[in-house]
């Protein structure tokens, strides 16, 4: 089957690309998604706590604002409902249960050969949009079959396991631990987190939105818009403390230990829970629950990683040991080797994840050399820690959408970066990424271990970003014109 355009993937930037193709007239499309409905991470993750830390009306499409959100900080399940009712009112076709097994580009037909477990297609332009955070990462100890008991992901929670009453160790100190360890501890008989490194937590101040909110922005669009606005460049306002070590800074610091201290009375405790690294370096966590389910012992703080397993004795790098009757990894996910990588050939047969060995690269964050018309969303130095994926992924969806227009228009059928504007657009990334703090040390899912290239985070602020993507729609079409025969 012959479809113009086929995305992969059906989460926040599958939606956004079919979305934007559809409002440009671009209707030739079919979103592939192996998944039984939309939302990728907002379906997988149900863990208990589950929640946004990026304000509501800020964690939504510019297109479909939506002014029925109940909380400042949205919960997973009324994010997933969204993102349900988005894809269903912006009538997008998806074919669910399919999952890409191969896509080969195919020089004598200038397209792409996708193949699935329901079938094979064809297409012109491939749009990758499977995701950062879809391929769970947890520690491997050839000891964890030995484990009687529940081990969970946090992204793969099985709602059929029941926490109450057991001892339960939890791994990792990232935004889903956080979330969710002061929920488990509500119902478990003991719960042990294994912190390999602290983090920075500031308040959340969550709070339901009042209805006569609600209510205005029902009927007033523009005041909704407005509200969006000054989100938005709220958010932006958080990174300077990311570029320079200056007030910006100083002042997140003081904001994430007041809180610390305000919380956690317990000096030796206290000291634990002080992250060694510079704040901003891993993502800055939002809670009012974490520090007081750690200062009252509801959650008991184990300050090593989890290092091994002896049957249900969890041994800490400490030497600490506990017994335990349910695991949950709160581990994170394979980020900087996308696991799709593994199966997309460009020309000559060429693995993206051999292009990728040292790290993800591309043109524009979206064009990869030697893989002509294909368009990665939510790839290369496309996530922000300090605002909105929605922005981010909105943007290149509408980079998609004009590049996809523009060849119809002018009649080209095959659009690639070069090698040197790839070279060209990552040595740009790489001189805007020195001196950040991302890049000040810590061990975080934002930089390649092969590299140590800032590879996933876009390290200038959300607005620079779409401006930078709108001029590549404005200017020429991408074209490798080395590749192209005499
Ligand atoms: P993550 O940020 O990658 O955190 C993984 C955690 O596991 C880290 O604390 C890591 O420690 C720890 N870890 C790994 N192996 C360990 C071991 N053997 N012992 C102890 N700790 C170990 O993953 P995540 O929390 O799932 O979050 C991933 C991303 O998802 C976030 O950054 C965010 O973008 C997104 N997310 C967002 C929200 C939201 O509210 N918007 C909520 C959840 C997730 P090290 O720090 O030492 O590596």
């Amino acid at each position: 089957m012959f479809v113009d355009t086929i995305i992969v993937g059906a989460g926040i930037a599958g939606i956004a690309a079919g979305a934007r193709l559809l409002r440009a007239g671009l209707d030739d499309i079919v979103i592939l998604e192996r998944a039984a409905d939309v939302g990728g991470t907002w379906r997988d993750n149900v863990y208990p706590g589950v929640a946004c830390d990026i304000p509501s009306h800020l964690y939504a499409f510019s297109f479909r604002p939506n002014p029925a959100w109940s909380q400042r900080y949205s919960a997973g399940s009324e994010i997933q409902d969204y993102l349900r009712r988005v894809a269903r009112d912006e009538k997008l076709l998806i074919r669910f249960g399919t999952e890409v097994t191969d896509m080969e580009w195919d020089d004598s037909e200038n397209g792409w050969k996708i193949r699935t477990n329901t079938g094979a297609y064809r297409c012109r332009t491939l749009i990758l949009a499977a995701g950062r955070l879809s391929e769970p990462k947890s520690p491997e100890f050839p000891t964890l079959s030995t484990f009687e008991g529940p081990v969970m992901h946090s992204s793969r929670w099985d709602t059929g396991v029941d926490l109450a009453g057991k001892r339960v160790g939890v791994v990792g100190t990232g935004a889903s631990a956080v979330q969710l360890a002061p929920r488990v501890a509500a119902t478990a008989a003991s719960t042990t987190l294994f912190q390999r490194s602290a983090a920075y937590v500031v308040p959340r101040n969550d709070a339901e939105i009042a209805p006569e909110t609600q209510a205005l922005f029902e009927t007033d669009a523009t005041a909704l818009t407005r509200h969006r606005e000054a989100l938005f460049a709220e958010a932006e306002l958080g990174h300077a403390a990311r570029v320079a070590d200056g007030v910006d800074r100083a002042a997140l610091r003081n904001t994430a230990l007041g809180h610390l201290e305000a919380q956690v009375t317990d000096g030796a405790l206290r000291a634990a829970l002080t992250p060694d690294y510079e704040i901003g370096c891993k993502r800055v966590l939002l809670s009012d629950d974490y520090y007081p389910a750690i200062a009252s012992g509801a959650v008991h703080l184990e300050p090593s990683a989890l290092v091994a397993l002896d049957g249900n004795v969890a041994i800490a790098a400490s030497g600490n040991r506990f017994e335990l009757d349910a695991i949950v990894f709160a581990t994170g996910f394979a980020t900087t080797r996308p696991p799709y990588a593994q199966h997309v050939r460009g020309r000559d047969g060429r693995l993206l994840a051999d292009h990728w060995s040292e790290g993800m690269t591309a043109y524009a964050t979206m064009l990869v050399a030697g893989f002509p018309n294909l368009l990665v969303l939510d790839g290369p130095n496309a996530a922000l820690g300090h605002n909105s994926a929605f922005v981010m992924l909105e943007a290149q969806a509408e980079l998609a959408a004009a590049l996809i227009a523009r060849m119809s228009i002018e009649a080209v059928d095959v659009i690639e970066a070069t090698e040197s504007a790839e070279r060209e657009w990552t040595a740009r990334v790489d001189a805007a990424s020195t001196g950040t703090v991302w890049l000040s040390g810590c061990r975080s899912w934002y930089v390649d271990e092969r590299s140590d290239r800032l590879t996933l985070l876009w390290p200038g602020t959300a607005t620079e970003f779409r401006d930078a993507l709108r001029a590549v729609a404005e200017a020429p079409l991408p074209v490798a014109n080395e590749n192209i025969p005499a």
